[in-house]
């Protein structure tokens, strides 16, 4: 595996890729590689010729200094884990290099509101975070395809907006969340639960499961309250929202009945980290942005 640090190095081996007529399929990450990564990594590979991932720590998405600081670095495990799935090139930038100090980089795209609701009411200024950076790396990798997970719906959503929007030549691909045994959805930072934490944080995906199972028995205000309850049982929880939302604009959802695509997603402090997770409860006949097993 390729391992690129520097802008200029990584648009040289694009150019030449491109002339050679190659696909490139392209998953953006902060690292800390789990199995969920590593399932964008599976489809990259499958469905291109060339696979390039990025990890970056994105300083501009963080809106709490402790957040990005906790957050955690393994960059050598995380590169012998691409480079065994079968990932050509890995590329790992400065924050320096992305971020010059003499540029101005404060540029924000409207997002249409996609960007206003549930994190983004939550974590001011994060998806103009996102924005930055997934805008500048489309333009650095000029990907055949873009592959992102369904763990960060709302991001997923903003960028597929984005891709539309700004007409970039870039097919996004959505790979469905990859879940620990326990349903627990795989995440960097579950790596800072404790064992009592992790065990208990499974109970969240039970509830989102449950919330589809009663979806058509209660009405969604009485479906968001219950898994609320739920969570703030428990000592160490503290729940920030659980919603139910319209699949496609993220919109507040009233009555089920009159949306085709519904998710449920929520974020919640287990301890000192906070966790996010959603589930699809009511699913549009065709969704081409989701990957195929
Ligand atoms: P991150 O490193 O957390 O920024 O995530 C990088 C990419 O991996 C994003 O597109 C995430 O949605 C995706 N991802 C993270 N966790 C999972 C998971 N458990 N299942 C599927 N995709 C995931």
């Amino acid at each position: 595996m390729l391992i690129i640090k520097e802008i200029r190095e990584l648009q040289q081996k694009i150019t030449d890729l491109k002339s050679q007529n190659k696909s490139i399929g392209f998953f953006p990450t902060m690292g800390a590689l789990h199995e969920g990564h590593l399932t964008l990594a599976k489809h990259a590979i499958r469905e291109n010729d060339v696979s390039i991932c990025s990890i970056f720590v994105n300083p501009t998405q963080f809106n709490q200094k402790d957040d990005l600081d906790k957050y955690p670095r393994t960059l050598e495990k995380d590169a012998a884990l691409l480079e065994h799935k079968g990932v050509d090139i890995l590329f790992y930038p400065h924050v320096d290099e992305i971020y010059p100090k003499n540029e101005d980089n404060n540029f924000e795209f409207d997002f249409n509101g996609l960007d206003e609701v549930l994190e983004g009411a939550q974590r001011p200024g994060h998806f103009k975070g996102v924005g930055q950076i997934v805008s500048k790396l489309l333009y650095m990798v000029n990907p055949d395809r873009l592959y992102m997970g369904q763990k960060d719906f709302q991001q997923f959503s903003i960028i597929n907006y984005m891709i539309d929007a700004m007409k970039i030549p870039t097919q996004l691909r959505i790979v469905p969340i990859v879940r620990e045994q326990s349903g627990l959805a795989m995440s960097s930072r579950n790596a800072r639960l404790s064992q009592d934490e992790r065990n208990k944080a499974c109970v969240i995906h039970k509830t989102l499961l449950e919330i589809k199972e009663l979806k058509d028995l209660f009405s969604v205000k009485e479906l968001e309250t219950m898994a609320m309850k739920k969570f703030e049982s428990f000592n160490d929880f503290r729940p920030e929202y659980v919603t139910i939302s319209d699949g496609y604009d993220l919109k507040d959802i009233k009555d089920l009945s009159n949306h085709e695509y519904a998710i449920v997603s929520t974020a919640v402090w287990v301890g000192d980290v906070r966790l996010i997770d959603n589930v699809i409860i009511k699913v549009p006949e065709d969704n081409p942005l989701f990957v195929k097993e």
